[in-house]
């Protein structure tokens, strides 16, 4: 496998970052995860604008000539050098505020971000899928930008592995007794009939995969953006996490109780054959347009 290193393409196992680079000293930087269908980038145009806002919540500054369609020519070459261009893949990308002496403030302007993308297959939970996942309930214990998606990922880290302690697919994260998001998904639930989710405040990660979500319900259910209090996250008739890993996947246990009938719900499933189809369809649309000579 090869990626992209700081204006290099690499082999993946020859790609090194120097001790000194605040992602590892301080988690001082911003990342994406951008699905890929059969070798086209799925919604990249948003996936770069909520980079762009990540930086610029982080004060980063890339350099001028990686902009959007530089970002995106890099992603589709390595899903092609990667023999990523059937089936499902992901480009990961991350930025960091770059390499310099420790210290907490900004280092010297001028300092380079490092800037790292790689692709890799996706082995989409279909398998989940199909019986619907085990999801717990634990505290959220975030800083409250969790718009940013930056690298400070040990609180997620946590809850995600009491997640896989528990047998479950996912945790579910609790703020002042109301549902703010998983610890790597969307949370939404059907409730008297409408479906919910929190708003997109910071408090939580606007995902990219909710944003398409909300575009394909409105066609066919009520949909309200309000938090979900963890009582009524337990009366849902159904429960759903969306990312971009995940797609849309039924929740049908929280902390080994049924959601509804405990079996995958009507609306998970409308939604994420709609979710399919919409990537089926993507063309190469503004991405190629973007793909400079
Ligand atoms: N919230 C959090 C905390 C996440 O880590 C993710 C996935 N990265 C999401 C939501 C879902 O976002 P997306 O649909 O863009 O993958």
């Amino acid at each position: 496998m090869i990626v992209y290193l700081n204006g290099a393409y690499v082999d993946r196992a020859h790609a090194t970052i120097p001790v000194d680079d605040r992602g590892f000293l301080f988690g001082d930087g911003v990342y994406e995860v951008t699905r890929a269908v059969g070798g086209q980038l799925f919604e990249a145009e948003r996936h770069l604008r909520r980079l762009a806002r990540g930086l610029e919540g982080l004060r980063i500054d890339l350099p001028a000539d990686l902009d959007a369609a530089r970002l995106i020519a890099i992603s589709e070459r390595l899903l092609e050098h990667n023999g990523l261009v059937h089936g499902d893949a992901t480009v990961y990308l991350q930025i960091t505020r770059g390499v310099a002496e420790r210290r907490h403030h900004f280092p010297p302007s001028g300092t380079p971000p490092t800037v790292l993308l790689g692709a890799s297959r996706l082995a989409v939970p279909d398998d989940v899928r199909r019986t619907g996942a085990a999801a717990v309930t634990t505290a959220d214990l975030r800083w409250l930008r969790c718009d940013l998606k930056t690298v400070n990922l040990l609180p997620n880290v946590l809850a995600k592995q009491q997640a896989v302690e528990a047998g479950a697919f996912e945790a579910i994260l609790i703020r002042d007794t109301v549902v703010t998001e998983g610890a790597s998904s969307n949370v939404f639930a059907v409730v008297d009939g409408v479906l919910r989710t929190h708003p997109a405040t910071p408090l939580i990660l606007a995902g990219i995969t909710r944003e398409v979500v909300l575009e394909l319900a409105a066609d066919f259910v009520p949909v309200a953006l309000e938090p979900i209090p963890l009582a009524v996250l337990f009366r849902a008739s159904e429960v759903m996490i969306t990312a971009t890993t995940a797609d849309v996947m039924p929740v049908v246990t929280l902390d080994g109780q049924p959601v509804g009938d405990g079996r995958p719900g009507a609306v998970a499933r409308r939604l994420h054959t709609a979710l399919r189809a919409r990537m089926a369809r993507a063309p190469a649309g503004a991405s190629a347009a973007a793909r400079p000579s």
